[in-house]
């Protein structure tokens, strides 16, 4: 063996050497926390909130990083350019990580094999909203509004693929109308031309849509799921507003780099379950995870089933990111 093999072995030996250390004393410095779109929405929101709880309980802390554009798959892109050290994760959803697979031909990454799952954070309800001044007050009226002015209307939303896309985009095939699409890099943008009556109708979480609505800078016409929410335990259900057929809940979920150590996959998911975590987002109307959801291998056979679920609804609708 030449020199140069030597200092190569003894490189090889070191870096195995330290890879279980360093699990082991993990974190050692601050965690880098990608939220895929803009500051300000509910993807945002969530993180945030995580990511405190989480730098209490790891002992460092988490910063965030917003990468925002195509629907969210540029920043979990991103995520997977990463080295799997536990040191940059995301906020992922059912966008970046279910709906993507059938709405990106191009997708740069498969979501279940080019991450390591950490666990799902929430689900959330989704709701119908409008601006204030939009001439409908309940959805009856919203749905007869929209089909008769469906080639001006305007529908905001986070970009192709997001979850306020891919919602009202159900909400459309069910009620047969094709309006306006105007895109966002995430709802917080989109919602304060919501609030400002630039757009006139968008699809979003509750933890977004709940401030505005006690506020009473918009509307709110129905939660699509099958029981009220307790953020909001005024507006009704869209089976009691007369909508039956549009139903949809949407998730959050936490993702690292593929190959990062199963160590610190379980040191992250220990810190995503802290109690704190979990009262402030069910203070924001978020619902709290199944408990056989909150686990990595929980999350990967979600995964699988989310991206089973939404690639033939989205095929069906006949859109694909471009269009
Ligand atoms: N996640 C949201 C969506 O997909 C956008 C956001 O968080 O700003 O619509």
């Amino acid at each position: 063996m030449n020199r140069r093999h030597l200092i190569a072995a003894g490189a090889v030996a070191a870096f195995a050497g330290i890879a279980p250390a360093a699990a082991q004393t993990y974190p050692t410095r601050p965690i880098t926390m990608i939220i895929p779109f803009a500051a300000g929405g509910p993807t945002d929101v969530v993180g945030r909130i995580v990511a405190e709880a989480m730098s209490r309980s790891l002992g460092q802390s988490v910063v965030i990083e917003n990468v925002a554009g195509a629907g969210g798959t540029t920043g979990a892109t991103r995520l997977t350019q990463q080295p799997p050290d536990g040191y940059t994760i995301m906020i992922g959803h059912t966008g970046t990580h279910a709906a993507s697979v059938a709405l990106y031909p191009n997708l740069r990454y498969n979501p279940v094999t080019d991450f390591a799952q950490i666990g799902v954070v929430n689900t959330n309800a989704i709701l119908i909203t409008a601006k204030k001044a939009l001439p409908a007050n309940n959805l009856a009226e919203f749905v007869t509004w929209l089909k008769a002015n469906e080639r001006t209307a305007n529908n905001a939303h986070a970009g192709i693929g997001s979850v306020s896309h891919t919602t009202c985009l159900l909400l459309h095939a069910t009620l047969g109308v094709k309006p306006q699409s105007v895109p966002y890099r995430g709802t917080g943008p989109a919602m304060n031309d919501l609030v400002a009556g630039q757009v006139d109708y968008l699809c979003d979480q509750v933890v977004n849509v709940a401030p505005q609505v006690r506020a009473g800078t918009i509307k709110a016409f129905a939660v699509a799921q099958a029981t009220r929410n307790a953020a909001l335990p005024d507006v009704p259900t869209t089976a009691e507003a007369g909508l039956p057929g549009y139903q949809v809940v949407v998730w959050n979920a936490m993702l690292a780099p593929k190959g990062t150590p199963e160590p610190i996959v379980n040191r992250l998911n220990a810190a995503l379950a802290d109690a704190g975590v979990r009262a402030r987002l069910a203070e924001l109307g978020a619902d709290l995870p199944a408990d056989n959801l909150a686990t990595p291998a929980g999350l990967r056979a979600f995964l699988e089933a989310e991206i089973a679920k939404w690639t033939p609804v989205i095929r069906a609708a006949g859109v694909t990111a471009g269009n």
